[in-house]
């Protein structure tokens, strides 16, 4: 029986994800709550290392191969969340050369049960320029302010199908220029009441 509390933040490569968990977690140390961070990509790219580069090639792999990546990290990271507050660092739609994928398909949903997603959002502008300032070390897509809005919308659509399946909540946070402190604690008071 899991005891834990599961928040998955989910967000369009760049916005910000990495960076305001990191927040959340120093907020929730300072505070004496435990939690565990776990990235579902450190999870698939440790058995895709052998075939792909960097963690940036995993979306470009056939699609198949891709779901048995996200299945056995599934499986892994189910055994990770028992009796424990984590953090979960992953995405609600890949975009593949097939589509949009979805990162958390009900066969992982039902896995992992969540108690919250957090949405992470921002204008495409400000994405942009993230992912422009960190292309020295991710290899993420350059995109149109439509393409960006467009994921951004996927994820708030696959927010709320998860939230009507499993009955998890949904915290949509809007991570403004310089602000990311400020919504790592917004995170962290998940954990808190
Ligand atoms: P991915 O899904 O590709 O892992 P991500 O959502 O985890 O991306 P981060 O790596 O956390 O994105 O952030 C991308 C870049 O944006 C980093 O250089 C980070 O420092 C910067 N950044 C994140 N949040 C903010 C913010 N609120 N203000 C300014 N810069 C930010
Ligand atoms: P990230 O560092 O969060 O961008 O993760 C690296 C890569 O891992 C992503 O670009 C995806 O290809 C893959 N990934 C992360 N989470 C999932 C998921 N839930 N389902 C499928 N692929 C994922
Ligand atoms: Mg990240």
């Amino acid at each position: 029986m899991k005891k834990g509390k599961l928040v998955i933040v989910i967000g369009v490569p760049g916005v910000g994800k990495t960076t305001v968990i990191n927040s959340a977690l120093e907020y929730c140390k300072e505070n004496k709550i435990e939690v565990e961070y776990v990235n579902y990509g450190d999870i698939m790219f440790e058995e895709a290392k052998k075939i792909v580069n960097n963690r940036d090639e995993i979306r470009k792999l056939p699609i198949e191969k891709q779901k048995q990546l996200q299945l056995n990290a599934a499986n892994k990271i189910m055994e990770m969340v028992k009796d424990k507050n984590v953090l979960l660092d992953t995405h609600m739609f890949i975009r593949t050369e097939n589509g949009y994928m979805p990162g958390l398909p009900i066969w992982v949903a039902e896995k992992l049960l969540p108690d919250s997603i957090v949405l992470i959002e921002a204008s495409p502008e400000e994405i942009s320029k993230r992912r422009k300032k960190d292309s020295n070390i991710r290899m993420r897509e350059e995109d149109t302010s439509e393409k960006i809005n467009e994921h951004q919308l996927m994820g708030r659509f696959g927010a709320a199908s998860l939230a009507i399946l499993t009955g998890c909540t949904v915290l949509i946070l809007e991570n403004k220029e310089g602000y990311y402190k400020e919504v790592g604690k917004k995170i962290a008071s998940l954990f808190m009441r």
